[in-house]
């Protein structure tokens, strides 16, 4: 039995393109293997989203060039996929010759073709191969790409224009997941609203929601990744309606300053944020929200440094997700805008925030000290169950409980990263 071995660097998406393309090949009958060297096929599925990301890629592609070269080239096949593939993937080439096969991200078929030219994978093959789930949680992709054009986001040139699937493609998706186990399904997108408004039927995320919702066995619906402007009152109101969608959001801000988003061209000002924020907050006081923060953007002074720091202490998000600006070829503020924020005050501008977010996070934990909150139960860590909230909150809990169980959990202990808690009844 020829065996894979797919390794994963990057967001949700790439989890999710990588469980894909895993399920599509056991379906060929291939087997997967943890050590790349034992693989008659290794898979590097890619992000570029920072530097940081894109050198592990390289580093990884180094390592199996030797590995290949022990065999005289012959074992194991390499594919490149994911966001490191662009449209043309010659300069690639040229960098890494000894790799088989590019593939951009989901085009699963290209690296099947490389490996199994013999195997029919058209028509209903990839519409009917569904993720094999290690546990009672699932990511399913809704929507793919983005039109949004962040100078600072590489995702729209490696992902293309937004592209939702069908609400009964979701639908039977889900249906299949469930039925193998799953309890909880996040519904992913880059921009998770802009579900359906390029469908010919013109949904939406909260049709969506509510086509789902009925399903049996289906306990949870998670979403991600937010975007402001594209937040409706109707998601809010079917956020609120439907007891299985949990209210948590992730709304990526990135900046507390307007000429800064203005030049991220974010499509917002703080303003309409703040209103997005306080919309869900009136309808949903019990929401937790979290977002995402860009720290060294182009020209961003001190000052403007500090409203982003202000912005966090007014708003007092769940989490905070930081990150350095890290220019992107290819990208509008790499073509337009000089990258002139020192490394070192980038990195400065990082841990402060990480230390303000830190605080603000162990004040809103300790608030469910004594609370009873309901988790769904993922799985056991060093022999103690763990699993999150409706809020996202990881909690390692003490009890006799399995993975996939919806269990009231008394908080005991809390810290800005997790709970602590004892099952109850
Ligand atoms: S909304 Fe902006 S940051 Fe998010 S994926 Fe689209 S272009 Fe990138």
């Amino acid at each position: 039995m020829p065996r894979y071995h797919i390794w994963t660097v990057g967001c949700q998406m790439n989890e999710a393109d990588s469980a894909k393309l895993a399920a599509g090949l056991q379906r060929l009958g291939w087997e997967e293997t943890h050590r790349p060297e034992e693989a008659d096929l290794v898979v590097l599925n890619t992000c570029v989203v920072r530097q940081k990301a894109e050198q592990r890629g390289v580093s990884k592609l180094a390592a199996l060039r030797r590995l290949k070269e022990r065999s005289n080239g012959r074992r194991p096949r390499i594919a490149v996929m994911g966001c490191m593939v662009d449209l043309r993937p010659d300069s690639l080439r040229e960098r890494f010759p000894f790799v088989d096969v590019f593939a951009r991200p989901q085009a699963f078929g290209d690296v099947l073709a490389a490996v199994a030219p013999q195997e029919d994978v058209g028509g209903e093959f990839w519409p009917e191969t569904f993720p094999q789930t290690a546990g009672p949680t699932a990511y399913v992709p809704v929507i793919h790409g983005c039109n949004k054009f962040c100078t600072f986001c590489i995702v729209p040139y490696r992902r293309g224009r937004e592209r939702s699937r069908p609400i009964a493609e979701v639908t039977h998706e889900v249906e299949v997941l469930v039925a193998r186990g799953v309890k909880e399904v996040t519904l992913l997108g880059q921009t998770v609203e802009a579900y359906g408004h390029d469908l010919p039927e013109r949904t939406s995320l909260a049709d969506l929601f509510r086509a789902i919702h009925g399903i049996d066995g289906l306990e949870r619906i998670r979403f991600l990744t937010s975007y402001p402007k594209d937040m409706t009152d109707d998601i809010i109101q079917a956020v609120a309606e439907l007891p299985k969608v949990c209210e948590c959001f992730n709304i990526p801000v990135q900046s507390g300053d307007d000429t800064i988003l203005a030049r991220m061209r974010r499509g917002y000002t703080l303003s309409e944020y703040r209103d997005v924020v306080d919309k869900i907050r009136r309808r949903l006081p019990a929401a937790a929200i979290s977002t995402d923060i860009i720290v060294g953007f182009c020209g961003e002074t001190d000052d403007q440094f500090r409203r982003t720091c202000d912005l966090l202490a007014e708003l007092r998000f769940d989490k905070v997700h930081v990150a350095a600006y890290s220019p992107r070829p290819g990208t509008i503020a790499w073509r337009t805008l000089a990258d002139d924020v020192p490394q070192q005050v980038k990195m400065e501008r990082l841990h402060i925030v990480e230390g303000l977010q830190e605080g603000i996070a162990a004040e809103i934990n300790a608030r469910l000290e004594g609370t009873v909150q309901e988790v769904l139960v993922e799985g056991e860590k060093g022999g103690k169950l763990n699993g999150r909230t409706r809020s996202d909150k990881i909690v390692h809990l003490h009890g006799q409980a399995r993975p996939g169980e919806l269990a009231n959990v008394s908080i005991e202990k809390t810290s800005a990263w997790s709970l602590q808690g004892r099952l109850v009844d």
